[in-house]
């Protein structure tokens, strides 16, 4: 049988409400919108973990995030994967990912993939750094400490220093195109034509992971026209991320320069989606895209103050994080629209099926193709986990902090916070806690035990021999390269 390619586009920090065919408003996905109509849409695809570095051996190792222990990061060596079991089915594989840091060679995501590019360049390891901020003078250090010894001497010195570096700043000129990060979508794209065009024939799985929504917020020019907000400079946009990033204000200040905020996330957002569209043609010009599987998802979303805080960290787990579009087109398969809940873990053993490739054993997820090419998924309940507050996980202590669990279902959402013994019970649509009717409460009874058997499961599941690789590979780095990053806290991955 001729086997068919794959492609997965996964796009960091893209929220489920902020593409057209989910219901955002704002037409900033017009190509996604229209492949969603010839395709199957999850409108409930849930995250296994959130940010990137809990979300990933989900996607790509179909397994929980700790379930090889919370010292354990990324894909341990020798795991097998949706790429290292497309690898050994005989197809190219080949991955593009634009510049995350927890998406490298040092956490396994290269393993299967016999081209595999990411991009990674001084100023976008360190951008993504939280805190890595420009370093301040002896003398700067010295006023800091001493007027931080009262707390509205230490605000005032906070709010002068602030305003003082953008005087500074105003003085330069600056481009968006200088200010970005990470290597835009059409960048990637690029790269992966040029890769595609050298397979001529052969059957290829195709990884892009685009980082354009991501924070800081510098989208093209072009961009931020299409999507209809106001002419925003380069100036205006580094304030903006620059006044956003503040960590010495809290939510009514930041408060104010939101919609704008917002409009340079949306612009990221369109340019990713217009270079899906080039990726498209050009898989068509290549006489590619009828024998193609085609997927779009995301890693998790982003919080614009929905809850006081922005960016992505793992402080909680609300659906602004853990909901993210997903759509697979698939030759054959017509459109259609599946309401259950979907776990992330199921995709890459879903994806492998699709393709008449093999599942591997260690997957926790199960294919759900069947079921999806009949139209009709069965109800589920999926857990979503992190470690709370885990910031910086480059850090081995931050990798210790107590477990965050939530356990979802389309109507309600158990959140337990294992360090401080708490725990939340709400309705997913209306967000209120701890619903008093009958079937509520059963509910929420169910709900603990699923809580209660992961944790169980996970324990005793554990591969050693695969944890102990993943332990080994860390060591080397933590001591023999010296180079355990030194960075603040705040927005993770
Ligand atoms: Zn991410």
């Amino acid at each position: 049988m001729k086997k068919r390619c794959l492609v997965l586009v996964t796009v960091d920090c893209l929220r489920a409400d902020h593409v057209g065919f989910l219901g955002y408003r704002r037409p900033v996905t017009p190509t996604l919108d229209s492949l969603a109509a010839q395709s199957v849409v999850f409108e409930d695809a849930i995250v296994a973990g959130a940010p990137t570095y809990f979300s990933f051996p989900g996607i790509m190792a179909s397994r929980h995030p700790l379930s090889l222990g919370r010292t354990v990061l990324g894909i341990a060596p020798q795991e097998s994967t949706l790429a290292t079991a497309l690898h050994d089915s005989g197809y190219r594989t080949g991955a593009f990912v634009a510049g995350n840091p927890y998406l490298t060679a040092r956490f396994g995501y290269d393993q299967g993939f016999d081209e595999f590019r990411d991009f990674m360049t001084a100023a976008a390891a360190t951008e993504l750094m939280p805190g890595a901020h420009v370093p301040l003078s002896k003398l700067n250090r010295w006023i800091d400490e001493v007027s931080h010894r009262n707390r509205v001497a230490g605000a005032s010195y906070d709010e002068l220093y602030f305003w003082y570096c953008q005087w500074r700043s105003s003085r330069q000129r600056v481009s968006l195109d200088g200010l970005r990060r990470y290597p835009a979508a059409d960048v990637l794209v690029d790269h992966a034509t040029d890769w595609m065009r050298g397979l001529g024939e052969e059957d290829f799985f195709l990884w892009i992971h685009l980082m354009d929504p991501h924070h800081p917020y510098y989208p093209p020019t072009d961009a931020m026209m299409a999507v209809g907000a106001p002419a925003v400079t380069a100036q205006r946009a580094r304030f903006l991320n620059s006044f956003w990033n503040r960590g010495d204000i809290g939510p009514t200040r930041w408060q104010k320069y939101r919609d704008e905020i917002l409009s340079l996330y949306d612009a990221g957002i369109y340019w990713v989606d217009k270079q899906i569209g080039r990726l498209i043609k050009i898989l068509q010009s290549l006489g590619r895209w009828d024998e193609t599987v085609f997927a779009v998802t995301a890693d998790h979303g982003e919080e614009f103050l929905e809850h006081g805080v922005r960016y992505h960290s793992p402080v909680h787990l609300p659906e602004e994080l853990i909901r993210v579009p997903l759509l697979i087109r698939a030759p054959g398969l017509g459109a259609a629209k599946i309401e259950s809940v979907f776990s992330h873990i199921h995709l890459a053993p879903t994806l492998l099926d699709s393709v008449g490739a093999v599942v591997p054993p260690t997957f926790v997820g199960r294919s759900r193709w069947g079921e999806i090419s009949a139209g009709q998924l069965s109800p589920e309940t999926v857990v979503v986990e992190c470690l709370d507050g885990c910031n910086n996980p480059f850090q081995v202590k931050d990798r210790i902090r107590p477990r965050l669990l939530a356990v979802r279902d389309r109507e309600h959402m158990l959140t337990i916070r294992f360090g401080e013994n708490r725990e939340t019970f709400s309705s997913v649509k209306e967000g209120r806690e701890n619903e008093a009717s009958a079937s509520a409460k059963k509910k929420y009874a169910q709900f603990v035990r699923r809580a209660g058997e992961h944790v169980k499961l996970a324990t005793r599941n554990r591969r050693s021999q695969t944890a102990m690789r993943a332990r080994i590979r860390e060591l080397r780095y933590e001591g023999g390269s010296g180079i355990e990053m030194e960075i603040g806290p705040k927005t993770g991955g």
